[in-house]
């Protein structure tokens, strides 16, 4: 049987490809330190004979028994507020983090996939961003600790494939959305969905003019599962290239929940991008894939996933506690 290894499994993006491998018939190792995932993300899987989890920090030494064929690297904090309350925990797991994976599939001649993120774009001026783009990126901004983290893991990973000629597969992830995103990670879809049903009104950063494109996380895993299978070791773009401005996105999660709450503005946060939308040219000729989901059928899909919530736990702020874990 095939074995993989993913980090990052108890978060959004990991525990849904977890659940991708399992059902392709994989041996699956999850791992992640639970700094932002969340066990309950990976509990139906635990029973599981092809399952296994690693409580493990990918910044320290990664040791995996036996062999491995393919790695899957989805280990990092993956949101604005995150990267201001644990910078430090988010440049190790892009720099050191994917060293010791790098090591590991070399060692273990296995194929590496690196999540990357339309964040290495920056605050584009090329607009849709193509892979050619190189981006608009300020090092020492707020988000600089998470796209040059990113911005480095490709470097590295590009350097391990050259020099080395490791089998490496590098995907540039738009905004993504489904079940199981934290719901007070600060991220937008979230954040609405999470005030509507608490009877808050909707806070719209800046003048809402900027844009995003918003992916359903099956149509992502699709891409993902694609390209690990593809020859393509140069980066490749997956999302969704339907762009809405973020007030237009507001309104869309008022008529959805029917909250009666309206929008309020708050000011906008320092290299907020001002627009962003993936040019998918490269993944429709390469993998022959595009998304296949609406807004309309991802966003119902993932509303009824947060209404099954108890008024204990919608009321709940961000209970992870990141003082526990060391920036050394
Ligand atoms: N945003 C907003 N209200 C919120 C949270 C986010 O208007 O309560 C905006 C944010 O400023 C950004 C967009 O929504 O322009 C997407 O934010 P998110 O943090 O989800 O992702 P990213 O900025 O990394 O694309």
């Amino acid at each position: 049987m095939k074995k993989v290894l993913i980090t990052g499994a108890a978060g959004f993006l990991g525990s849904h490809l977890c659940d991708r491998f399992i059902k392709e018939g994989f041996n699956v190792i999850g791992m992640d330190n639970l700094i932002t995932g969340d066990m309950e993300n990976i509990e139906h899987l635990l029973p599981l004979e092809n399952f296994e989890f690693y409580h493990h920090d990918v910044s320290k030494f990664v040791h995996v028994p036996g062999h491995l064929d393919y790695i899957l690297h989805f280990a990092s904090p993956a949101s604005p507020i995150d990267y201001l309350k644990i910078p430090i925990q988010t440049l190790k797991v892009g720099s050191l983090g994917i060293h010791n994976l790098l090591g590991l599939a070399k060692e273990k001649r296995a194929r590496l996939l690196i999540a990357s993120t339309s964040e290495v774009y920056g605050d584009p001026s090329v607009h849709p961003q193509p892979e050619s783009y190189w981006g608009n990126v300020n090092p020492v901004g707020p988000r600089g600790v998470y796209d040059e983290a990113k911005r480095f893991q490709e470097a590295m990973t590009m350097a391990y494939h050259t020099y080395h000629g490791l089998e490496t597969r590098i995907v540039r992830i738009f905004n993504t959305y489904g079940p199981r995103m934290r719901l007070n990670d600060g991220r937008v879809l979230p954040a609405f969905i999470g005030q509507a049903l608490r009877g808050e009104d909707l806070t719209v950063f800046g003048d809402g003019s900027q844009t995003r494109s918003f992916c359903y996380v099956d149509d992502l895993v699709e891409g993902i599962y694609r390209l690990l299978f593809s020859d393509c070791a140069d980066p490749v773009n997956i999302g969704n290239p339907s762009e809405i401005t973020i007030k237009e996105f507001a309104e869309e999660i008022i008529k959805l929940t029917g909250t009666t709450q309206k929008i309020v503005y708050k000011s906008l946060p320092q290299d907020d991008p001002k627009q962003r939308q993936p040019d998918i040219s490269k993944a429709k000729a390469l993998l022959d894939w595009e998304p296949k989901v609406s807004r309309e059928d991802g966003l119902r899909i993932t509303y009824d996933y947060f209404k099954g919530f108890s008024h204990e736990k919608l009321n709940q702020r961000d209970h992870k506690d990141f003082k526990r874990y060391s920036v050394i």
